[in-house]
């Protein structure tokens, strides 16, 4: 046996540490990471690296816990993931040669944005690890705003924990008195809000003070002006940011291609695109109502307590607070429609 595949059938617990570096995944495309040689191994340079056989495993089969390289096949409770090591992800990786290197393991998160990846089967998708916030971006018209589906980034917001900025482009189209009425129900929950326009240079500025020293995570459909965003904000941006989109949009699971951008004020940007349908990742029906902000306070008021639906149910609170104006009823219908799709699945 050679002494290097001695040293991969080793347990890599025992590995001496002054083996490994350690770097963040700054981009990544199916099998292939290029991680920040923060260290002298790499120079600052970008090393590409593979996954170790055991994490590579982990595409396959159930794992008891993502950030583990330890090989326990749980057959109890299956956690599946498209893909064990997320952009953003902090990794220990052993040098495989020059600029190349091998994943051995990924560290503990801070956060992860996660959505259910497209098709039947239940896989989490990591589309952004140790991110800050998460800047959901929508156009105030043309399209016009979906609702529901700004309430259904949001919940999944609320579900990974990570605090939610509400950036709208086009501002000029509309009247920013009546729009600014619309957003009420959000400036309630406390969500933070940012109207911009690019052809008018407005609110540029503080976008780019929310996002500094900052990894953000964007979200959001396509077709709301986010290039032409991303390009006032730093020239060439938004064109970087769709090329990663374009090669991104291809293939099954949508976001097998990422790249995290540096901001030159200082900051990190993530693009999630391509995403025909938001599924939301270990979001419970029966927990829903908990990722409103503004049915909080108003969950155990209810006659049948935990088992109210907030439907139909009589001396339901939270559909009492709806008809008192205290939860807005578009967020409400939103809510249902939420729960409900979240019950057929
Ligand atoms: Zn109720």
């Amino acid at each position: 046996m050679s002494q290097s595949v001695e040293l991969d059938a080793r347990p890599l617990i025992d590995l001496p540490q002054e083996f490994l570096f350690e770097g963040t995944v700054v981009r990544k495309s199916t099998g292939q990471y290029w991680v920040t040689g923060e260290t002298e191994f790499a120079g600052g340079a970008l090393v590409a690296c593979s996954l170790t056989n055991l994490l590579r495993k982990q595409l396959v089969y159930p794992i008891a816990d993502p950030t583990s390289w330890r090989p326990h096949v749980l057959a109890v409770k299956e956690i599946r993931l498209v893909d064990p090591v997320a952009i953003g992800d902090r990794v220990r990786f052993l040098p495989a040669g020059p600029g190349r290197g091998q994943i051995q393991e990924v560290l503990p998160r801070r956060s992860k944005l996660s959505r259910r990846a497209a098709g039947a089967q239940p896989l989490e998708q990591v589309i952004v690890a140790n991110a800050d916030q998460v800047v959901v971006v929508f156009a105030a018209a043309q399209p016009a705003v979906r609702w529901n589906l700004i309430d259904r980034y949001l919940v999944s917001t609320e579900a990974c924990k990570l605090p939610a900025l509400l950036c709208f482009t086009k501002l000029d189209l509309v009247k920013e008195e009546d729009f600014r009425a619309e957003l009420e129900p959000y400036r309630f929950c406390g969500y933070r809000i940012l109207l911009t326009s690019s052809t008018q240079q407005v609110g540029i500025e503080e976008l780019r003070q929310a996002l500094r020293g900052k990894l953000s995570a964007l979200v959001g459909p396509s077709g709301v002006g986010k290039t032409t965003l991303l390009n006032v904000l730093e020239p060439g941006l938004g064109q970087r940011v769709r090329e990663i989109s374009k090669i991104t949009g291809k293939g099954r699971h949508t976001t097998s291609s990422l790249e995290m951008f540096s901001l030159t004020g200082g900051g990190f940007l993530v693009d999630s695109p391509g995403m025909r349908e938001y599924g939301l990742w270990n979001v419970d029906p029966n927990q829903l109502a908990s990722l409103f902000p503004e049915m909080r306070p108003y969950l155990g008021g209810c006659r049948f307590g935990a088992s109210c639906r907030h439907n139909k149910e009589p001396g339901c609170a939270v559909k009492k607070a709806m008809e008192e104006g205290a939860i807005h009823p578009r967020r409400y219908q939103s809510w249902l429609r939420l729960a409900s799709s979240l019950r057929e699945t």
